[in-house]
């Protein structure tokens, strides 16, 4: 079973860290116990859950050299979940992890103790292919990828298919797709359904069926320091990602009643 998830795409701005938290929120309502993983220098995922990315007493960039361990790291953030948070000092993460043994299973290495205590982990990754990332994907079972369906989508999605590809070869040999999401969709724009149709020709049923229309709770969220989810939950958004866990586990059960 895919437990391990990063939400990837180093493509900016569109909509890892909007996904990783609320869709983590959205498990944590049908009361699956899930952790989120800030890789991101920006913070925006640790602040989007309420935590002062600037008052950490340790984060992610603790964790990956060895400082503290990942439970120690771990706070509880509103909505349920757990978080290990971010911060600029995973900045430094990139230089000072150049020379270390394990660089790329540093972030694996730390899960090993705590991966039994939830159902699911995400990680939400920076808009780059860097240390952070990789360390990401040799930790994750599996990759969500979140698209906006615009002109250079598809572009940018084949180099992250091949990051995948070489991650597969060096050290994750079963990373896999789980799946790829439609983003700020909007269904009357004919170059978003363009590209939609042409994910669905090319990636089939990894592309799940629910998309996340765009919809300003979701953006306004994160001001509060809050999940959408309890912000304002009848929200379009809300509902959108309440209903991609739903599929996401649905899909599960049915990939392990395939096994
Ligand atoms: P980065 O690459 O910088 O980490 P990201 O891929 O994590 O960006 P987000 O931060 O989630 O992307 O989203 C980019 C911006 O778009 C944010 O301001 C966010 O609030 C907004 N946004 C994301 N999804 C939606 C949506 N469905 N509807 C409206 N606004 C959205
Ligand atoms: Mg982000």
């Amino acid at each position: 079973m895919s437990k391990i998830i990063a939400i990837t795409n180093q493509k900016g701005g569109v909509g890892k860290t909007t996904t990783a938290v609320n869709l983590v929120a959205s498990l944590a309502a049908t009361r699956r116990r899930v952790l989120l993983i800030d890789l991101d220098p920006q913070g925006n995922a640790t602040m989007g859950c309420g935590i002062d990315k600037r008052e950490l007493e340790a984060d992610g960039y603790e964790v990956l050299t060895g400082e503290v361990t990942a439970a120690d790291a771990i706070q509880r953030a509103t909505g349920d979940f757990d978080l290990l948070p971010g911060g600029a000092d995973l900045t430094a993460a990139e230089i000072d992890l150049a020379h270390a043994d394990r660089r790329e299973f540093r972030l694996r290495d730390a899960l090993a103790d705590i991966v039994d205590n939830y159902d699911y982990i995400f990680i939400d990754c920076p808009p780059s292919l860097n240390m952070l990332t990789v360390n990401a994907l040799t930790a994750a079972d599996a990759v969500l990828i979140p698209i906006q369906c615009e002109y250079y989508a598809l572009e940018g999605l084949s180099a992250l298919l091949d990051t995948i590809e070489q991650i597969r070869r060096a050290a994750n040999p079963d990373l896999e797709i789980l799946g790829l999401l439609r983003t700020m969709f909007d269904p009357r724009n004919n170059l978003a359904n363009e590209v939609s149709n042409q994910l669905f020709e090319h990636f089939g049923d990894k592309v799940y069926r629910t998309m996340i229309p765009r919809n300003v709770r979701l953006a306004e969220a994160p001001s509060y320091g809050v999940p959408v989810l309890l912000h304002d939950k009848t929200s379009r958004g809300a509902l959108a990602y309440l209903a991609l866990a739903g599929e996401l586990l649905r899909r599960a059960e049915l990939a392990k009643a395939q096994a």
